[in-house]
């Protein structure tokens, strides 16, 4: 998972800091250097990590945050707002041209993910935003790159404008736009032409694609793993070409994250979309305010909702929620919320969105497979009605027959038991942290 190097050093620096009734100079200037060394870790931008530490150390031994009620607190709270406004402030959303179709150019180096991003994006386009997206194939140098738009728009069932590879790109743009215009298309995504490394040929070419096809975005794909390298090409490519988002790709992988951290602050280009897997349904906005709370172990609660929203029964979601909340949640309702969940997506993606998630011991690790859930099925079955609602009374004689029912070993009878508590514990958790937050107007 991205940032997971970063997120652990900043979280257990800020952890030292959090409780504290009094925080001196020397205090945040030490919490400050650990963050300077964890950013520069993950890679991002000297001079973004130079200007960000000296703003939370401004901000940090003010007076608003040493003569609060809690100042240790109060620091985190910069260090968060300083590390969202670092990604943007707020979400920069894509634009919606008022005389339809709205022209989007996708550009970036080979290998980046653009292909498969404009294929993504167009899907999000059409499942999120409710529009109608048209598929340009215009790169017609990289020999597999037309079928690979076409196949794409075949799994998509979103239609693919080409033709061939004998036509000029700039030529094949107006056409497309012309058969949008016709058709009441809202969008037209070209996936232009990518090359190894920036050369003349390629920008001269992406200039005549823009003159002629007269973009509302230019979106700049590239590839996160690639660090500092996606920094410097997102700012060749805004040289010559003026580019208005980038999309960052494989954010999924083993990235550190600094070109996520560093991208608007260098270039100014705002990240519109961030590219999470393989999948033609991992592409997500981007909401810097949410991954701020990633980094720093506040989770991002908005965006398990929203994955939610899209894929639960909202009825029993309700209901799951104020079992929750009153606390009268039962294994019932776990095996419930199993099924609910699985819906959902993987496991440990889940998890790592819910707030101190990484500090419940046991359940970074958690993973769940088929045949576990079973296992967990065959388990809760072979409890009796009063022992689902209230597993404090399971003594070691009853889980020896719940075990024997089941088919299972007493130790994971227990194990479950255990991990039963352990998500109780963690609704506590969250549910005074909303209290607590609502109290004070923010999310702590
Ligand atoms: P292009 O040359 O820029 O058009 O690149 P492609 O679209 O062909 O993508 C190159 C490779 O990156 C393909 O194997 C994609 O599946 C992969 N890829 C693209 N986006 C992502 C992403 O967000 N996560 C991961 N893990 N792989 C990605």
């Amino acid at each position: 998972m991205v940032f997971e190097g970063l997120a652990d050093r900043l979280q257990q620096t800020i952890q030292r800091i959090r409780g504290k009734g009094k925080v001196t100079e020397e205090d945040v200037n030490e919490m400050m250097r650990e963050v300077r060394l964890a950013l520069l870790e993950a890679d991002v931008n000297f001079k973004v990590v130079k200007d960000f530490v000296k703003r939370v150390k401004e901000r940090a031994v003010g007076q608003e945050v040493m003569k609060s009620l809690t100042p240790g607190q109060q620091v985190i709270k910069v260090v968060q707002e300083e590390l969202t406004e670092l990604m943007g402030g707020t979400q920069s959303k894509i634009a919606v041209s008022n005389r339809p179709p709205t022209v989007i150019m996708m550009v970036g180096l080979q290998g980046a993910g653009k292909t498969t991003t404009t294929g993504k994006l167009s899907n999000l386009l059409r499942k999120k935003y409710n529009r109608k997206p048209l598929l340009v194939a215009a790169d017609i140098y990289r020999p597999a790159a037309i079928k690979q738009l076409e196949t794409l728009g075949k799994q998509l069932n979103i239609p693919v404008f080409s033709l061939g590879d004998q036509v000029s790109p700039v030529e094949i743009a107006k056409q497309a736009i012309e058969k949008a215009k016709e058709e009441h298309y809202d969008y037209v995504l070209i996936d232009t032409a990518g090359r190894l490394h920036i050369d003349e040929a390629l920008m001269n070419e992406l200039k005549e694609m823009k003159e002629i096809s007269n973009p509302d975005e230019i979106f700049l794909v590239v590839d996160a793993m690639t660090g500092q390298d996606a920094v410097n090409v997102a700012q060749s490519f805004n040289e010559q070409l003026g580019v208005t988002g980038a999309i960052l790709t494989k954010l999924d992988g083993d990235t550190r994250g600094g070109a996520a951290l560093s991208i608007k602050a260098v270039t100014n280009i705002p990240i519109k979309f961030v590219g999470m897997g393989e999948k033609l349904d991992q592409l997500e906005d981007f909401h810097p305010e949410r991954m701020a709370s990633r980094i720093l172990g506040m989770g991002d609660v908005l965006t398990l909702i929203e994955k939610a929203q899209a894929t639960v029964d909202q009825e029993k979601a309700k209901e799951l929620e104020e079992k929750m909340r009153t606390m009268t949640f039962t294994f019932d309702d776990f095996l419930e919320q199993l099924a609910q969940v699985r819906k959902l997506g993987p496991l440990d993606e889940l998890i790592s969105m819910l707030p101190g998630a990484n500090k419940i011991k046991g359940l970074k690790d958690l993973k769940i497979d088929e045949k576990q859930i079973k296992h967990v099925e065959a388990i809760i079955q072979s409890m009796t009605k009063e022992e689902k609602i209230h597993p404090e009374i399971i003594n070691a004689s009853r889980k020896k027959r719940i075990a024997k029912g089941s088919g299972r070993p007493v130790q994971e009878v227990n194990r479950l038991l255990k991990q039963f508590e352990d998500m109780k514990k963690m609704f506590k958790q969250m549910t005074s942290m909303n209290m607590k937050g609502k109290k004070k107007g923010f999310k702590f």
